[in-house]
């Protein structure tokens, strides 16, 4: 049973079909194929695509949201002269970065319809694209440590109830039972007061989200160019007419800009500000454990979440850096801070060793919603914005963002998202459910 309203769910696996480039399915027997001949006939998963010198429409950025948006632009939409250019490899900007939360928990309407629609799209995301993204909805837990907070993650709870996204409160014993780690004893800090439950909220393999919507795109007909950075965006007469590459220039009469915090500087040219701060975000990975924990749990009081990963690893994560930065090292007191509160937590973990850690530059916007939409020149279009928390946006941003971009039926759900909300001061504050609860 899905966990949305049937109204958030398109029939997108119903709509038209476009022939599609010779790449073979994945399927049982073709395992079994290659397993005889020691898998020596797999073809390359996308091919490595060389620029043409004109298309009808160039995305920058080889993240989710780029590629997500080329997917489904030219299966529903039919729209297949595109390219793709990411200036390194895919998926090595934020997407292949995260803690790969997924939940549609949000406050306000128009975050609800966004990530509603993109947790039902994820639900079906692996037989959509042929590729096994290891979603697992195992439920999601987001604890409280105050009476305050208590109250905040009620209306929450009420908010999504009335929007039909199914999450409700849970009073101290049930976390117990879905926790049986969690150290809350009477000699704790903060006495645990209870938490927000969604079962339906769940992880996934990042990369495996950005190699699946590449393979579909391509096999569509989509080019993707790694390795190609763009510098400037041409413009004529108030009209978006090219990109300037590290490999040439490519006309174009339209561009979507989704190059998470650089966005920023390759649209200021053209005139265009956007509110974009960026900031370091760390994530930890522990060696593999046997399964000590099979719902994902997040304290904004602690500032810090984990889920326990297929392979058994904790993913860990907590707070942003406190200061703005391009630089992925990220500060060591993150590091101590994110340990610190996952051990108040569970100290239990306290002998278990970190394996890795690493950082990557989120876009932060002053209300912590995207930025979707047209933006200055004619032709150009922007996604970005997503700050810590647009891994689980990835399938409904593309969805509509295609359709914004075509004049389509679902286009509806990105319009509030537009940069203009900035000046008109309709701003969709989700501060309160972003941060360090990604
Ligand atoms: C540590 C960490 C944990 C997170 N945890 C979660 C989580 O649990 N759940 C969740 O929902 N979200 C999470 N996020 C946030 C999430 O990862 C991002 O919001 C999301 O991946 C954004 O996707 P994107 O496609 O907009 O950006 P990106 O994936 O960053 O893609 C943008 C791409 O543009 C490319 N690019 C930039 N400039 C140029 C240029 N000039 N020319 C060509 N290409 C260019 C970059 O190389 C990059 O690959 C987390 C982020 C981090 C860093």
């Amino acid at each position: 049973m899905s966990d949305h309203p049937p109204f958030l769910i398109h029939p997108h696996i119903r709509a038209r079909t476009v022939p599609t480039r010779p790449t073979r399915r994945y399927s049982f027997t073709s395992l079994l194929r290659e397993a005889r001949r020691q898998h020596t006939g797999w073809e390359p998963a996308w091919p490595k695509a060389e620029p043409k010198s004109s298309y009808d429409i160039v995305i920058i950025g080889g993240g989710g949201h780029g590629l997500a948006t080329a997917y489904y632009l030219a299966k529903l939409h039919g729209v297949k002269n595109i390219a793709v250019l990411e200036k390194g490899w895919l998926g090595g900007g934020n997407t292949a970065r995260n803690t790969a939360i997924i939940r549609s928990n949000y406050l306000r309407p128009q975050s609800m319809a966004l990530y509603g629609l993109s947790h039902s799209l994820f639900e079906h995301l692996s037989s959509e694209l042929d590729f096994n993204v290891l979603y697992s909805p195992r439920g999601l837990v987001e604890l409280a440590y105050s009476r305050q907070h208590m109250e905040a993650l009620s209306r929450t709870a009420d908010a999504n109830r009335h929007f039909g996204i199914k999450t409700w409160m849970i009073p101290p014993d049930e976390v117990r039972a879905l926790l049986p780690l969690l150290d809350d004893g009477p000699h704790k800090r903060y006495p645990l007061f209870g938490g927000l439950w969604q079962p339906h909220g769940a992880i996934a393999r990042h990369d495996a989200v950005a190699w699946g919507y590449a393979r579909m795109a391509a096999r569509l007909g989509i080019d993707i160019v790694e390795n190609c950075e763009v510098g400037g965006i041409g413009m004529i007469d108030g009209r978006v007419t090219a990109v300037h590459t590290s490999r040439g220039s490519i006309s174009t009469g339209t561009v979507l800009v989704a190059a998470a915090a650089d966005s920023a500087a390759l649209v200021a040219p053209l005139g265009i500000e956007l509110p974009i701060e960026p900031v370091t975000l760390q994530a930890f990975v522990s060696e593999p454990l046997k399964p000590v924990l099979d719902v994902v749990v997040l304290s904004g009081a602690v500032e810090g979440y984990v889920s326990q990963s297929d392979k058994g690893e904790l993913v860990i994560g907590g707070a942003t850096d406190r200061y703005p930065g391009y630089s992925r090292r990220g500060a060591f007191n993150a590091v101590e801070d994110a340990v610190a509160s996952i051990l108040e937590l569970f100290p239990a973990l306290s002998r278990v060793r970190m394996m890795r850690h690493w950082g990557g530059t989120v876009d932060i916007t002053p209300d912590r919603s995207p930025i979707i939409g047209k933006a200055g020149p004619d032709g150009l279009f922007l996604n970005c914005g997503w700050g810590t928390g647009g891994f689980k946006a990835i399938p409904g941003s593309g969805y509509a963002t295609a359709s914004l971009m075509t004049s389509g039926r679902a286009a509806h759900v990105v319009e509030p998202f537009g940069l203009e909300r900035f000046v008109q001061g309709l701003l969709i504050d989700e501060s309160a459910a972003s941060a360090v609860v990604h």
